[in-house]
Protein backbone atom coordinates (compact mmCIF):
# COMPACT_ATOMS: atom_id res chain seq x y z
CA UNK A 1 0.00 0.00 0.00
CA UNK A 2 1.63 3.49 -0.99
CA UNK A 3 2.42 5.51 2.26
CA UNK A 4 0.40 8.83 2.63
CA UNK A 5 2.27 12.26 1.77
CA UNK A 6 3.48 13.84 4.58
CA UNK A 7 5.94 16.20 5.48
CA UNK A 8 9.87 15.75 4.87
CA UNK A 9 11.19 15.62 8.53
CA UNK A 10 13.84 18.29 8.87
CA UNK A 11 17.70 16.26 8.49
CA UNK A 12 19.26 18.31 11.48
CA UNK A 13 16.49 17.97 13.44
CA UNK A 14 15.47 14.07 12.78
CA UNK A 15 19.29 13.41 13.00
CA UNK A 16 18.49 10.36 11.11
CA UNK A 17 22.18 9.46 10.83
CA UNK A 18 22.27 8.78 14.70
CA UNK A 19 18.35 7.39 15.63
CA UNK A 20 16.89 4.51 13.57
CA UNK A 21 13.67 6.35 14.53
CA UNK A 22 12.39 9.46 15.71
CA UNK A 23 10.09 8.22 18.45
CA UNK A 24 9.97 4.99 19.86
CA UNK A 25 6.24 3.60 21.27
CA UNK A 26 6.16 0.91 23.51
CA UNK A 27 2.51 -0.34 23.80
CA UNK A 28 -0.01 -0.57 21.20
CA UNK A 29 -3.41 0.65 22.98
CA UNK A 30 -5.27 4.06 22.39
CA UNK A 31 -3.20 6.74 23.46
CA UNK A 32 0.35 5.15 21.70
CA UNK A 33 -1.80 4.85 18.62
CA UNK A 34 -3.03 8.30 18.24
CA UNK A 35 0.67 9.44 19.42
CA UNK A 36 2.20 7.60 16.81
CA UNK A 37 -0.33 8.28 14.59
CA UNK A 38 -0.35 11.99 14.89
CA UNK A 39 3.47 12.02 14.89
CA UNK A 40 4.11 9.83 12.28
CA UNK A 41 1.66 12.35 10.22
CA UNK A 42 4.23 15.38 11.43
CA UNK A 43 6.50 13.51 9.16
CA UNK A 44 8.36 11.28 12.05
CA UNK A 45 9.60 7.95 11.42
CA UNK A 46 7.97 6.27 14.20
CA UNK A 47 7.68 2.47 15.59
CA UNK A 48 5.05 1.17 17.63
CA UNK A 49 5.83 -1.56 20.09
CA UNK A 50 3.36 -4.56 21.01
CA UNK A 51 3.75 -7.40 23.03
CA UNK A 52 -0.06 -8.70 22.82
CA UNK A 53 -2.62 -7.74 20.66
CA UNK A 54 -2.70 -3.96 18.60
CA UNK A 55 -5.89 -2.04 20.34
CA UNK A 56 -4.76 -2.28 24.18
CA UNK A 57 -6.58 -2.72 27.21
CA UNK A 58 -9.63 -0.78 25.89
CA UNK A 59 -10.39 -2.46 23.00
CA UNK A 60 -8.78 -5.67 23.47
CA UNK A 61 -10.16 -6.61 27.46
CA UNK A 62 -11.68 -3.18 28.32
CA UNK A 63 -14.17 -0.43 27.48
CA UNK A 64 -15.40 -2.16 24.11
CA UNK A 65 -15.80 -5.92 25.49
CA UNK A 66 -17.38 -4.44 28.13
CA UNK A 67 -20.40 -2.60 26.50
CA UNK A 68 -20.74 -4.87 24.39
CA UNK A 69 -22.16 -7.15 27.27
CA UNK A 70 -23.53 -4.36 29.30
CA UNK A 71 -25.62 -4.29 26.20
CA UNK A 72 -26.09 -7.98 25.79
CA UNK A 73 -27.37 -8.18 29.20
CA UNK A 74 -29.36 -5.40 29.57
CA UNK A 75 -31.83 -6.95 26.47
CA UNK A 76 -32.91 -8.97 29.58
CA UNK A 77 -34.61 -5.86 30.74
CA UNK A 78 -36.19 -4.87 27.55
CA UNK A 79 -37.62 -8.36 27.73
CA UNK A 80 -38.61 -8.08 31.31
CA UNK A 81 -40.29 -4.46 30.43
CA UNK A 82 -42.10 -5.70 27.41
CA UNK A 83 -45.51 -7.13 28.61
CA UNK A 84 -46.37 -3.92 29.92
CA UNK A 85 -46.27 -3.06 26.61
CA UNK A 86 -48.55 -5.68 25.16
CA UNK A 87 -46.07 -8.12 24.20
CA UNK A 88 -46.12 -11.40 24.53
CA UNK A 89 -42.55 -13.27 24.72
CA UNK A 90 -42.13 -16.90 24.46
CA UNK A 91 -39.99 -18.09 26.76
CA UNK A 92 -36.28 -17.16 26.21
CA UNK A 93 -32.71 -18.53 26.06
CA UNK A 94 -29.90 -16.94 26.54
CA UNK A 95 -26.19 -18.91 25.17
CA UNK A 96 -23.14 -17.28 26.82
CA UNK A 97 -20.57 -18.75 24.10
CA UNK A 98 -22.65 -17.50 21.19
CA UNK A 99 -21.95 -13.45 23.17
CA UNK A 100 -18.55 -14.60 23.84
CA UNK A 101 -17.85 -15.77 20.17
CA UNK A 102 -19.37 -12.98 18.61
CA UNK A 103 -17.47 -10.39 21.12
CA UNK A 104 -14.65 -12.11 20.18
CA UNK A 105 -15.01 -11.58 16.33
CA UNK A 106 -16.13 -7.89 16.94
CA UNK A 107 -12.60 -7.04 18.97
CA UNK A 108 -10.63 -8.86 16.02
CA UNK A 109 -11.98 -6.68 13.64
CA UNK A 110 -11.12 -3.95 15.76
CA UNK A 111 -7.81 -4.74 16.27
CA UNK A 112 -7.18 -5.01 12.57
CA UNK A 113 -8.97 -1.37 12.18
CA UNK A 114 -6.46 -0.05 14.90
CA UNK A 115 -3.37 -2.31 13.34
CA UNK A 116 -4.61 -0.71 9.57
CA UNK A 117 -4.61 3.00 10.72
CA UNK A 118 -1.03 2.58 12.47
CA UNK A 119 0.12 1.20 9.35
CA UNK A 120 -1.88 3.23 6.99
CA UNK A 121 -0.06 6.65 9.01
CA UNK A 122 3.38 5.41 7.81
CA UNK A 123 4.48 4.36 11.37
CA UNK A 124 5.44 0.76 11.77
CA UNK A 125 4.23 -1.89 14.16
CA UNK A 126 6.83 -4.49 15.77
CA UNK A 127 5.22 -7.39 17.76
CA UNK A 128 7.85 -7.81 20.63
CA UNK A 129 7.92 -6.64 23.97
CA UNK A 130 10.78 -3.53 24.39
CA UNK A 131 12.76 -2.76 27.54
CA UNK A 132 14.25 1.02 27.70
CA UNK A 133 18.34 0.20 28.04
CA UNK A 134 19.11 3.68 27.78
CA UNK A 135 17.86 7.49 27.49
CA UNK A 136 17.81 6.39 23.60
CA UNK A 137 18.17 2.78 23.13
CA UNK A 138 15.54 0.16 23.01
CA UNK A 139 15.85 -3.03 23.14
CA UNK A 140 13.30 -5.76 21.27
CA UNK A 141 12.99 -9.43 22.42
CA UNK A 142 15.38 -10.86 19.21
CA UNK A 143 17.99 -8.57 21.05
CA UNK A 144 17.99 -6.15 18.46
CA UNK A 145 19.12 -2.62 19.70
CA UNK A 146 17.14 0.35 18.29
CA UNK A 147 18.25 4.38 18.82
CA UNK A 148 14.91 6.12 19.41
CA UNK A 149 15.28 10.50 19.49
CA UNK A 150 12.51 10.18 21.53
CA UNK A 151 10.59 7.03 23.63
CA UNK A 152 6.84 7.01 24.63
CA UNK A 153 5.87 4.78 27.42
CA UNK A 154 2.50 3.69 26.81
CA UNK A 155 2.25 0.49 28.23
CA UNK A 156 -1.45 0.77 30.17
CA UNK A 157 -2.20 -1.08 33.68
CA UNK A 158 -3.23 -4.23 34.62
CA UNK A 159 -5.75 -5.60 37.30
CA UNK A 160 -4.47 -5.47 41.10
CA UNK A 161 -4.68 -8.35 43.27
CA UNK A 162 -4.67 -6.63 46.55
CA UNK A 163 -3.10 -8.67 49.21
CA UNK A 164 -1.19 -12.34 49.07
CA UNK A 165 -4.99 -13.84 50.46
CA UNK A 166 -5.10 -17.90 50.62
CA UNK A 167 -6.32 -19.09 47.30
CA UNK A 168 -5.95 -15.33 45.61
CA UNK A 169 -4.88 -18.20 42.37
CA UNK A 170 -8.50 -19.14 42.06
CA UNK A 171 -9.91 -15.33 41.64
CA UNK A 172 -10.55 -13.96 38.66
CA UNK A 173 -9.87 -10.43 37.55
CA UNK A 174 -12.01 -9.06 34.32
CA UNK A 175 -9.39 -9.98 31.81
CA UNK A 176 -10.93 -13.74 32.25
CA UNK A 177 -14.19 -12.62 33.16
CA UNK A 178 -14.22 -11.66 29.28
CA UNK A 179 -13.58 -15.35 28.46
CA UNK A 180 -15.18 -17.71 30.47
CA UNK A 181 -16.24 -20.58 29.05
CA UNK A 182 -19.79 -20.90 30.86
CA UNK A 183 -22.03 -17.56 32.43
CA UNK A 184 -21.50 -18.51 36.27
CA UNK A 185 -24.86 -19.44 38.16
CA UNK A 186 -23.02 -17.32 40.95
CA UNK A 187 -20.62 -14.90 41.45
CA UNK A 188 -18.97 -12.83 44.34
CA UNK A 189 -17.59 -9.80 42.82
CA UNK A 190 -14.80 -7.83 45.09
CA UNK A 191 -14.67 -4.05 44.70
CA UNK A 192 -16.77 -0.89 44.77
CA UNK A 193 -15.34 0.48 41.92
CA UNK A 194 -16.12 0.61 37.93
CA UNK A 195 -15.05 -2.48 37.02
CA UNK A 196 -17.09 -4.50 40.15
CA UNK A 197 -20.15 -2.63 39.42
CA UNK A 198 -20.29 -2.66 36.16
CA UNK A 199 -19.51 -6.93 35.95
CA UNK A 200 -21.99 -7.00 38.74
CA UNK A 201 -25.09 -5.81 36.58
CA UNK A 202 -23.47 -7.63 33.14
CA UNK A 203 -23.59 -10.76 35.42
CA UNK A 204 -26.81 -10.09 36.88
CA UNK A 205 -28.51 -8.84 33.68
CA UNK A 206 -27.50 -12.67 32.41
CA UNK A 207 -28.99 -14.03 35.18
CA UNK A 208 -26.48 -15.20 37.83
CA UNK A 209 -26.54 -14.76 41.24
CA UNK A 210 -24.39 -11.68 42.07
CA UNK A 211 -22.48 -10.59 45.66
CA UNK A 212 -20.85 -7.53 45.54
CA UNK A 213 -18.08 -7.51 48.64
CA UNK A 214 -16.69 -3.98 49.33
CA UNK A 215 -14.91 -2.92 52.09
CA UNK A 216 -16.18 0.48 52.91
CA UNK A 217 -19.55 2.09 54.12
CA UNK A 218 -20.89 2.54 49.99
CA UNK A 219 -19.82 1.55 47.01
CA UNK A 220 -18.40 4.23 44.16
CA UNK A 221 -15.94 6.42 47.06
CA UNK A 222 -15.48 9.64 45.34
CA UNK A 223 -18.96 9.86 43.29
CA UNK A 224 -20.81 11.93 44.63
CA UNK A 225 -23.04 10.60 47.54
CA UNK A 226 -26.47 10.94 46.18
CA UNK A 227 -24.73 9.07 43.21
CA UNK A 228 -23.64 6.64 45.58
CA UNK A 229 -27.02 5.83 47.25
CA UNK A 230 -28.71 5.64 44.57
CA UNK A 231 -26.86 3.34 42.41
CA UNK A 232 -26.90 1.23 45.25
CA UNK A 233 -30.55 1.22 46.01
CA UNK A 234 -31.11 0.31 42.06
CA UNK A 235 -28.55 -2.40 42.13
CA UNK A 236 -30.30 -4.29 44.82
CA UNK A 237 -33.58 -3.47 43.53
CA UNK A 238 -32.69 -5.68 40.74
CA UNK A 239 -31.64 -8.59 43.04
CA UNK A 240 -27.79 -7.97 43.33
CA UNK A 241 -26.83 -8.36 47.29
CA UNK A 242 -24.06 -5.73 48.43
CA UNK A 243 -22.45 -6.14 51.85
CA UNK A 244 -20.51 -3.29 52.67
CA UNK A 245 -17.86 -2.72 55.44
CA UNK A 246 -16.18 -6.64 54.61
CA UNK A 247 -13.30 -7.92 52.46
CA UNK A 248 -12.80 -11.23 50.90
CA UNK A 249 -9.63 -12.71 52.90
CA UNK A 250 -9.66 -16.41 51.99
CA UNK A 251 -10.91 -18.21 48.94
CA UNK A 252 -11.60 -22.42 48.90
CA UNK A 253 -11.70 -24.39 46.03
CA UNK A 254 -14.02 -27.80 45.64
CA UNK A 255 -14.15 -28.96 42.27
CA UNK A 256 -15.90 -26.43 40.52
CA UNK A 257 -17.48 -24.55 43.47
CA UNK A 258 -15.26 -21.53 44.88
CA UNK A 259 -15.98 -20.34 48.88
CA UNK A 260 -15.05 -16.68 49.47
CA UNK A 261 -14.42 -16.27 53.24
CA UNK A 262 -15.04 -13.03 53.99
CA UNK A 263 -13.83 -10.51 57.08
CA UNK A 264 -17.21 -10.78 58.83
CA UNK A 265 -16.53 -14.82 59.67
CA UNK A 266 -19.37 -15.34 56.94
CA UNK A 267 -18.66 -17.39 53.65
CA UNK A 268 -20.22 -17.34 49.98
CA UNK A 269 -20.37 -20.18 48.04
CA UNK A 270 -20.01 -19.45 44.06
CA UNK A 271 -19.13 -20.37 40.79
CA UNK A 272 -16.42 -17.68 40.42
CA UNK A 273 -15.05 -15.28 42.59
CA UNK A 274 -14.28 -11.77 40.25
CA UNK A 275 -11.76 -9.28 42.11
CA UNK A 276 -12.33 -5.97 41.06
CA UNK A 277 -10.08 -3.48 43.21
CA UNK A 278 -8.04 -1.51 40.79
CA UNK A 279 -5.89 -1.60 38.54
CA UNK A 280 -1.68 -0.36 38.73
CA UNK A 281 0.38 0.82 36.02
CA UNK A 282 2.71 -1.77 33.49
CA UNK A 283 5.77 -0.69 35.02
CA UNK A 284 7.71 -4.23 35.51
CA UNK A 285 10.21 -4.98 33.21
CA UNK A 286 10.80 -1.80 31.05
CA UNK A 287 14.13 -1.14 32.37
CA UNK A 288 12.90 2.38 34.03
CA UNK A 289 15.14 2.28 36.85
CA UNK A 290 18.63 1.91 34.07
CA UNK A 291 16.90 4.67 32.05
CA UNK A 292 16.60 7.18 34.66
CA UNK A 293 13.03 7.42 34.76
CA UNK A 294 11.70 8.47 38.00
CA UNK A 295 8.15 7.10 39.65
CA UNK A 296 5.46 9.29 40.96
CA UNK A 297 6.06 8.52 44.91
CA UNK A 298 2.34 9.31 45.32
CA UNK A 299 0.70 7.29 42.56
CA UNK A 300 3.20 4.57 41.78
CA UNK A 301 2.91 5.41 38.41
CA UNK A 302 5.81 7.21 35.93
CA UNK A 303 6.28 10.84 37.40
CA UNK A 304 5.55 13.28 34.52
CA UNK A 305 5.24 16.84 34.16
CA UNK A 306 2.34 18.67 32.10
CA UNK A 307 3.78 18.03 29.05
CA UNK A 308 3.57 14.14 30.03
CA UNK A 309 7.74 14.16 30.11
CA UNK A 310 9.49 12.05 32.31
CA UNK A 311 12.33 12.81 34.71
CA UNK A 312 14.30 11.58 31.44
CA UNK A 313 14.12 14.39 28.71
CA UNK A 314 13.10 12.39 25.49
CA UNK A 315 11.36 9.44 27.50
CA UNK A 316 7.71 10.69 27.78
CA UNK A 317 4.49 9.15 29.57
CA UNK A 318 0.96 8.53 28.87
CA UNK A 319 -2.03 7.28 29.49
CA UNK A 320 -2.87 4.74 32.49
CA UNK A 321 0.97 3.81 32.99
CA UNK A 322 1.20 7.35 34.58
CA UNK A 323 -1.92 6.67 36.87
CA UNK A 324 -3.51 10.06 36.48
CA UNK A 325 -6.37 9.72 34.99
CA UNK A 326 -7.38 6.24 33.96
CA UNK A 327 -9.86 6.53 31.31
CA UNK A 328 -9.34 5.95 27.54
CA UNK A 329 -10.42 9.40 25.68
CA UNK A 330 -7.25 10.61 28.50
CA UNK A 331 -4.81 8.90 27.44
CA UNK A 332 -6.14 9.63 23.49
CA UNK A 333 -5.56 12.92 24.73
CA UNK A 334 -2.10 12.71 26.22
CA UNK A 335 -0.97 11.10 23.71
CA UNK A 336 -2.24 13.53 20.70
CA UNK A 337 -0.72 16.76 23.03
CA UNK A 338 2.56 14.56 23.35
CA UNK A 339 3.03 14.44 19.23
CA UNK A 340 1.66 18.25 18.88
CA UNK A 341 3.92 19.31 21.14
CA UNK A 342 7.08 17.12 20.53
CA UNK A 343 6.70 16.83 16.22
CA UNK A 344 4.09 19.60 15.41
CA UNK A 345 6.19 22.78 17.56
CA UNK A 346 2.84 23.26 19.38
CA UNK A 347 3.72 23.62 23.22
CA UNK A 348 -0.40 21.41 24.28
CA UNK A 349 -0.79 20.98 27.55
CA UNK A 350 -3.91 18.86 28.62
CA UNK A 351 -6.78 20.13 30.64
CA UNK A 352 -7.58 17.48 33.43
CA UNK A 353 -10.14 19.30 34.69
CA UNK A 354 -14.31 18.62 33.72
CA UNK A 355 -13.58 15.04 32.97
CA UNK A 356 -17.00 13.56 32.29
CA UNK A 357 -16.82 9.85 32.83
CA UNK A 358 -19.49 6.76 33.10
CA UNK A 359 -20.21 3.91 35.06
CA UNK A 360 -21.55 1.15 33.23
CA UNK A 361 -23.67 0.03 35.68
CA UNK A 362 -27.47 -0.77 35.11
CA UNK A 363 -28.66 1.78 35.30
CA UNK A 364 -25.77 4.08 34.67
CA UNK A 365 -23.97 6.20 36.13
CA UNK A 366 -23.05 9.69 34.20
CA UNK A 367 -21.09 12.60 35.85
CA UNK A 368 -19.34 15.81 34.69
CA UNK A 369 -17.41 18.19 37.45
CA UNK A 370 -17.44 18.67 40.95
CA UNK A 371 -19.93 16.53 43.21
CA UNK A 372 -21.68 18.59 45.82
CA UNK A 373 -18.95 17.96 48.57
CA UNK A 374 -16.11 19.08 46.03
CA UNK A 375 -17.64 22.23 45.33
CA UNK A 376 -18.92 23.02 49.17
CA UNK A 377 -15.59 22.89 50.01
CA UNK A 378 -14.25 24.98 46.90
CA UNK A 379 -16.82 27.51 46.83
CA UNK A 380 -18.77 29.84 49.49
CA UNK A 381 -21.74 29.31 48.13
CA UNK A 382 -23.48 26.07 46.43
CA UNK A 383 -26.79 25.56 45.19
CA UNK A 384 -27.86 22.13 44.83
CA UNK A 385 -31.01 21.10 42.66
CA UNK A 386 -31.93 17.81 42.36
CA UNK A 387 -34.38 15.33 41.41
CA UNK A 388 -35.73 11.52 41.63
CA UNK A 389 -38.33 10.62 39.43
CA UNK A 390 -39.87 7.40 37.64
CA UNK A 391 -39.46 7.23 34.08
CA UNK A 392 -42.39 7.43 31.60
CA UNK A 393 -41.33 3.57 30.88
CA UNK A 394 -41.69 1.96 33.95
CA UNK A 395 -45.40 3.66 34.22
CA UNK A 396 -45.84 0.85 31.77
CA UNK A 397 -43.45 -1.62 32.02
CA UNK A 398 -43.97 -1.64 35.98
CA UNK A 399 -40.24 -1.78 36.64
CA UNK A 400 -39.57 0.00 39.80
CA UNK A 401 -36.58 1.75 39.05
CA UNK A 402 -36.53 5.52 39.55
CA UNK A 403 -33.92 8.30 37.87
CA UNK A 404 -31.64 10.42 40.06
CA UNK A 405 -30.81 13.98 37.79
CA UNK A 406 -28.38 16.28 40.19
CA UNK A 407 -26.97 19.97 39.30
CA UNK A 408 -23.99 21.57 41.52
CA UNK A 409 -24.26 25.33 41.03
CA UNK A 410 -21.74 27.86 42.08
CA UNK A 411 -24.27 30.26 43.32
CA UNK A 412 -21.71 33.52 43.44
CA UNK A 413 -21.04 33.15 39.53
CA UNK A 414 -24.29 31.30 38.55
CA UNK A 415 -21.90 28.52 37.02
CA UNK A 416 -23.20 25.14 36.68
CA UNK A 417 -19.72 23.35 38.42
CA UNK A 418 -21.64 19.94 38.45
CA UNK A 419 -23.78 17.62 36.93
CA UNK A 420 -24.90 13.61 38.03
CA UNK A 421 -27.53 11.30 36.71
CA UNK A 422 -27.78 7.95 37.49
CA UNK A 423 -30.51 6.39 34.61
CA UNK A 424 -30.48 4.41 31.19
CA UNK A 425 -29.02 6.88 29.31
CA UNK A 426 -26.92 8.74 31.79
CA UNK A 427 -23.46 8.55 30.19
CA UNK A 428 -25.15 9.85 26.67
CA UNK A 429 -26.21 12.61 28.55
CA UNK A 430 -23.53 13.50 30.34
CA UNK A 431 -21.55 13.83 27.48
CA UNK A 432 -23.55 16.21 25.67
CA UNK A 433 -24.03 18.58 29.31
CA UNK A 434 -19.74 18.16 29.43
CA UNK A 435 -19.92 20.44 26.08
CA UNK A 436 -22.06 23.11 28.50
CA UNK A 437 -20.18 22.37 32.02
CA UNK A 438 -16.94 23.20 29.83
CA UNK A 439 -18.37 26.48 28.60
CA UNK A 440 -18.73 27.23 32.11
CA UNK A 441 -22.17 27.61 31.45
CA UNK A 442 -24.60 29.10 34.12
CA UNK A 443 -27.78 27.76 35.97
CA UNK A 444 -29.61 30.75 33.90
CA UNK A 445 -28.24 29.19 30.67
CA UNK A 446 -29.95 25.56 31.12
CA UNK A 447 -33.22 27.53 32.21
CA UNK A 448 -33.17 29.48 29.08
CA UNK A 449 -32.85 26.66 27.17
CA UNK A 450 -35.99 24.56 26.10
CA UNK A 451 -37.49 21.34 27.49
CA UNK A 452 -37.40 18.78 25.13
CA UNK A 453 -40.32 17.01 25.67
CA UNK A 454 -40.96 13.95 26.61
CA UNK A 455 -37.17 13.01 27.56
CA UNK A 456 -35.79 11.79 31.09
CA UNK A 457 -32.87 14.73 30.20
CA UNK A 458 -35.09 17.98 30.03
CA UNK A 459 -35.58 17.57 34.19
CA UNK A 460 -31.80 19.01 33.54
CA UNK A 461 -33.40 22.09 31.91
CA UNK A 462 -36.49 22.41 34.14
CA UNK A 463 -35.23 22.27 37.74
CA UNK A 464 -36.23 25.83 39.41
CA UNK A 465 -36.22 25.73 42.75
CA UNK A 466 -32.88 24.86 44.57
CA UNK A 467 -33.60 21.62 46.66
CA UNK A 468 -30.63 22.76 49.34
CA UNK A 469 -28.74 25.83 49.71
CA UNK A 470 -25.28 26.22 51.37
CA UNK A 471 -23.49 29.38 52.36
CA UNK A 472 -20.33 30.63 54.42
CA UNK A 473 -18.58 33.67 54.86
CA UNK A 474 -15.25 33.78 53.17
CA UNK A 475 -12.21 32.73 55.41
CA UNK A 476 -10.86 35.66 56.92
P1 LIG B 1 -11.57 1.53 41.07
O1 LIG B 1 -10.42 2.30 41.54
O2 LIG B 1 -12.67 2.21 40.35
O3 LIG B 1 -12.21 0.75 42.29
C1 LIG B 1 -11.44 -0.12 43.06
C2 LIG B 1 -12.32 -0.66 44.16
O4 LIG B 1 -11.64 -1.70 44.84
C3 LIG B 1 -12.67 0.40 45.17
O5 LIG B 1 -13.99 0.16 45.58
C4 LIG B 1 -11.67 0.13 46.28
O6 LIG B 1 -12.13 0.48 47.55
C5 LIG B 1 -11.56 -1.38 46.23
N1 LIG B 1 -10.27 -1.88 46.72
C6 LIG B 1 -9.05 -1.41 46.44
N2 LIG B 1 -8.11 -2.15 47.05
C7 LIG B 1 -8.77 -3.10 47.74
C8 LIG B 1 -8.35 -4.16 48.58
N3 LIG B 1 -7.06 -4.40 48.81
N4 LIG B 1 -9.28 -4.95 49.12
C9 LIG B 1 -10.60 -4.73 48.88
N5 LIG B 1 -11.05 -3.75 48.09
C10 LIG B 1 -10.14 -2.94 47.53
O7 LIG B 1 -10.92 0.36 40.20
P2 LIG B 1 -11.53 -0.63 39.13
O8 LIG B 1 -10.72 -1.87 39.25
O9 LIG B 1 -13.00 -0.74 39.24
O10 LIG B 1 -11.19 0.10 37.78
C11 LIG B 1 -9.86 0.59 37.54
C12 LIG B 1 -9.89 1.87 36.80
O11 LIG B 1 -10.20 1.63 35.44
C13 LIG B 1 -10.95 2.87 37.26
O12 LIG B 1 -10.54 3.66 38.32
C14 LIG B 1 -11.18 3.68 36.04
O13 LIG B 1 -10.23 4.70 36.01
C15 LIG B 1 -10.94 2.69 34.90
N6 LIG B 1 -12.22 2.19 34.38
C16 LIG B 1 -13.09 3.04 33.79
C17 LIG B 1 -14.29 2.58 33.29
C18 LIG B 1 -15.24 3.52 32.67
O14 LIG B 1 -14.85 4.61 32.30
N7 LIG B 1 -16.51 3.17 32.56
C19 LIG B 1 -14.66 1.18 33.37
C20 LIG B 1 -13.68 0.38 34.02
C21 LIG B 1 -12.52 0.87 34.50
P3 LIG B 1 -12.00 1.99 48.11
O15 LIG B 1 -13.06 2.77 47.43
O16 LIG B 1 -12.25 1.82 49.57
O17 LIG B 1 -10.63 2.45 47.79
Amino acid sequence: MPKPDRPKPDRAETDSAKFDVDLFVIGGGSGGVRAARIAAGYGARVMVAEEYRMGGTCVIRGCVPKKLFVIGSHIRHEIEDAAGFGWTIPPVTFDWPTLVANKDKEIARLEAIYTANVEKSGAEIVKTRAVIEDAHTVRLTDGRPLKARYILIATGSTPSHGPRIPGLDHVISSDQAFHLQELPKRIVIQGGGYIALEFACIFAGFGSDVTVIYRGDNVLRGFDEDVRLHVRKEMERQGITILTGCTVDKVDRDGKIFTAHLSNGSSIAADKVMFAIGRHPNIGGLGLEKAGVVLNPHNGGIAVDGFSRTSVPNIYAIGDVTHRVNLTPVAIREGHAFADHVFGKRPVQVDHSNIPTAVFSQPEVGTVGLTEAEARAQFSHVDIYKTDFRPIKSTMSGRDTRILMKLVVDATTDRVVGCHVVGDTAAEIIQAVAIAVRMKATKADFDATFALHPTAAEELVTMRTPTARYGREAAE
